[in-house]
């Protein structure tokens, strides 16, 4: 099957083998609000759709079929299967009704499309891991330009959803708090919002506070504010670099106590996305020292350590929401499209 992963930053584009190797990818910046910040939401939408149609015409020859699986960073209400809202993509909006799975249906009218949402998409591609495959019901937490966790019954293939919105795990727009010498404590967040999660504690976040510090002339950027200079300085151990990381993974520790607090029967939370993986092994480090120093009540995970054993990081490669878009494509039992969020 032909499968994308449509994130705020990068589209990623593969066809995917049934036994879940990917060949002919491609990755393409994003058709995001950032890049054309003079584009409508509706130009925005059709861009996407266009690049979606010219992707998938030109992956089909390598695919040999016309079954597509759409994962995308937006809400999408499980009830009717429509976009809600896409802040990474399309930035502050309305709850929107958009039907990307009909847009696409007319664009290329041949194809067979399944869209889902990209944390659901991961969840999918990471239960092909037998073991994840054989819990209960895990969580996957998506850290890149947005945030947002599902939990997953692999079993079943369910994912809960609210009655009141058909959406489950939205926690990147909780409110949160935030702390670090030299940056406001007070955050502007992508959908409109401020003082939420996203706002301390994502990629676009994380991005914002660079340039923030470059420009008030902190030393340890030297000249350059970019993601992957803030990654070298946490790998060498930068003490200014480390302490802004400490400050961005904090509230998005506490928001996983409260997950695995309120959600007893997650077993495992398996944390994916551009923030986790450039990072690498500093960031892990810094949110489950933030749990084992916060604390969960009456639990018996209690240090760093105990918490590893629940708090994993998936492996970029395969991308799971790639493998998760193709299962999502490939299943019987899921109608062209997906109720799953
Ligand atoms: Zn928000």
């Amino acid at each position: 099957v032909i499968a994308f992963d449509l994130g705020g930053t990068w589209f990623r584009a593969a066809v995917v083998s049934a036994q879940g190797d990917l060949h002919s990818e491609r990755r393409t910046p994003a058709t995001s609000f950032s890049r054309f910040p003079e584009a409508s939401l509706t130009e925005l939408q059709g861009m996407l759709v266009e690049h979606l149609a010219a992707e998938t015409r030109r992956l089909m020859p390598a695919a040999g079929t016309a079954r597509v699986g759409v994962s995308i960073g937006a809400a999408i209400d499980a009830g009717s299967g429509r976009i809600v809202g896409a802040s990474p993509l399309w930035g502050a909006t309305e709850r929107l009704d958009f039907d990307l799975g009909g847009a696409l249906g007319e664009a290329l009218p041949g194809c067979r499309w399944t869209v889902v949402n990209d944390v659901t998409a991961a969840a999918l591609g990471a239960a092909t891991d037998p073991e994840l495959a054989s819990l209960r019901r895990f969580a996957v937490l998506t850290v890149s330009s947005g945030i947002a966790l599902r939990s997953f019954e692999p079993g079943p293939g369910r994912v809960p959803v609210s009655a009141h919105s058909g959406l489950q795990g939205e926690i990147g727009h909780l409110p949160a708090g935030f702390g670090y010498a030299g940056l406001s404590p007070s955050r502007d967040c992508a959908c409109g919002g401020r003082d939420h999660l996203s706002s301390f504690s994502s990629g676009r976040a994380i991005a914002a506070m660079l340039g923030e510090l470059e420009a008030s002339g902190c030393g340890w950027l030297q000249g350059d504010p970019s993601p992957a200079r803030f990654a070298a300085a946490v790998g060498s151990g930068e003490p200014r670099a480390v302490e802004l990381l400490d400050a961005v993974t904090e509230p998005l520790a506490k928001a996983l106590l409260g997950v695995l607090a309120v959600d007893a029967e997650i077993e495992r939370i398996a944390l994916t996305g551009g923030v986790v993986d450039g990072l690498g092994a500093a960031y892990l480090a810094s949110l489950l020292g933030h749990m084992a120093r916060l604390g969960l009540y009456g639990s018996r995970l209690v240090s760093a350590s105990d918490f590893a054993t629940v708090v994993r990081v998936l492996p970029a490669e395969p991308s799971p929401a790639l493998l998760g878009a193709a299962r999502a494509a490939r299943s019987r039992d899921l109608p062209a499209r997906s109720p799953v969020a």
